[in-house]
């Protein structure tokens, strides 16, 4: 009798569980799919906005970027993803630090975005461009100032004036101070006492009392 109720009982629960993962099915079965059918829906598929999928320079409608050379994203990177290469150049104003090629490495980024948010003039950002398979892990290394570098614009009548002004007052101040210096120097030599700080002063000398004619 025992066995009829238990095998029974097994019976309810089986179908119970049946019922129940056929309802799991059934939901499923009618939910709108979320599934991407990459790459044969490539032409419609869409990915979130800010996906990082690689670095790139930020250039304008002229091709200038904002660069400066710092160096601050090669240093913050964690693991050396950036390499930047700079040279000097020669301005009216004296040497400066330019961009002369800015490698990254995609093969060994893991989008932390440090490099990006360190950066003092926004010259980076990442974009969501993800399909960069290669064969070749050299591949991934990329110069990603791709245009070529501008030269430094060729100064203006009002910029060489003022730096010939700015040049002219630095040569005068330092005249002046030079001047200065010199006059105080012939002045304290001028106005140095006989003696010195009374090492070798004279003491006058008490009249000793003549005790034989006293
Ligand atoms: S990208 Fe930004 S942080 Fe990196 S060197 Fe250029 S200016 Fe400096
Ligand atoms: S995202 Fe991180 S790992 Fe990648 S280049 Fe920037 S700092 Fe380096």
């Amino acid at each position: 009798m025992g066995s009829v109720k238990e095998y029974f009982t097994s019976l309810g629960t089986g179908i119970a569980s049946l019922l129940k993962g056929m309802s799991v099915t059934g939901k499923e079965f009618v939910t709108p799919k979320i599934t991407e059918r990459y790459p044969e829906d490539r032409d419609t598929f869409k990915w979130p906005e800010r996906f990082r999928a690689q670095l790139k320079f930020i250039y304008d409608a002229e091709g200038n970027h904002k660069c400066i050379a710092c160096g601050t994203c090669e240093r913050n990177c964690p693991n050396g993803t950036i390499t930047i290469e700079t040279k000097m150049v020669d301005t009216l104003t004296g040497k400066k630090k330019k961009l002369d090629k800015y490698f990254y490495d995609l093969g060994s980024c893991t989008f932390c975005q440090l490099c990006v948010t360190s950066c003092p003039t926004s010259a980076i950002e990442f974009d969501n461009d993800f399909e960069q398979a290669v064969f070749t892990r050299s591949k991934l290394v990329k110069q990603l100032n791709y245009l070529p570098e501008k030269e430094e614009p060729a100064p203006t009548p009002e910029q060489i004036a003022a730096a010939e002004a700015e040049r002219q007052a630095k040569i005068a101040a330092a005249k002046a101070k030079a001047a200065a210096l010199k006059a105080a120097k012939e002045g304290a030599a001028g106005a140095a006492p006989a003696t010195d700080s009374g090492k070798n002063a004279t003491v006058p000398v008490e009249p000793k009392e003549d005790k034989a004619n006293a």
